[in-house]
């Protein structure tokens, strides 16, 4: 079996769901007391958040591939970066280490290639709705076409996550918006949504809504088993 690295921390309420994912999925895969190797650096996430909201990604990017750094040095035989937002600074990140990056938007877009999903709605901070660095690739890498929600809509689910997620809290308030932008993505054609931040999942789940989500907390987790495996799999 590999190790599975995990930058994580940002939040760690999307962390811990990595770390539950993972062995869970695991144990499921192997049986008995199996679970996962994992090394984990949990940054402080006070910080870079400042630095995010103040546009200095460049002082992410070299925060991050420090603790990135720290992981391969850990022993991880490839790194998940646990939030879709600071892939702006994958490739910096990427760059830094030794060990593959397993990118969180291309595990995504496996799932929906594999659905034959065409056109998608993306939920996430400002950030990835806005900037090109996720969306982008989901377009010119996979053909995919992607609709976020209009600008009233977007800020507020980005003041949801960072005001309320990534602090642990989920409101009913919130959930009953998120549910409703979801809904006119849809209506504007959207086939399925990508809860394309790692703490929404706490918030929304498909039970709630009948156009399939794709939480990708867990289909990171889902890959990363999946490369974690691949040789015991194989042997097997
Ligand atoms: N975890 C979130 C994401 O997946 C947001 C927190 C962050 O800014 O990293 O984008």
């Amino acid at each position: 079996m590999k190790t599975i690295g995990l930058l994580g921390g940002m939040s760690w309420e999307s962390t811990s769901g990595y770390y539950r994912a993972i062995n869970t999925g695991v144990k499921e895969k192997l049986g008995g007391l199996h679970s996962a190797k994992i090394a984990l650096y949990s940054v402080d996430f006070e910080p870079i958040e400042k630095l995010q909201h103040s546009g200095n990604w460049q002082g992410t990017a070299e925060m991050l591939s420090h603790a990135a750094q720290k992981v391969e040095l850990a022993g991880a035989d490839f790194l998940l970066i646990c939030t879709n937002t600071m892939h702006k600074v994958a490739p910096q990140i990427a760059q830094a280490i030794n060990i593959p990056l397993l990118h969180i938007a291309d595990a995504t877009a496996e799932v929906l290639v594999n659905k034959g999903i065409k056109t998608v709605g993306l939920l996430g901070t400002a950030f990835t709705m806005e900037q090109d660095f996720y969306k982008g690739r989901l377009k010119d890498h996979y053909g995919l076409n992607v609709l976020t929600p209009n600008e009233a809509d977007r800020k507020i689910v980005h003041n949801v996550i960072y005001q309320e997620l990534c602090l642990g809290n989920s409101t009913a308030a919130s959930k009953t918006q998120y549910l409703r932008i979801i809904a006119s993505l849809a209506a504007s054609g959207a086939e399925a949504v990508i809860l394309g931040c790692t703490e929404i999942g706490m918030l929304v789940a498909q039970a709630d809504t009948k156009i399939p989500l794709l939480d990708t907390t867990y289909i990171h987790a889902q890959k990363a088993i999946e490369w974690a495996l691949s040789d015991v799999i194989q042997k097997n």
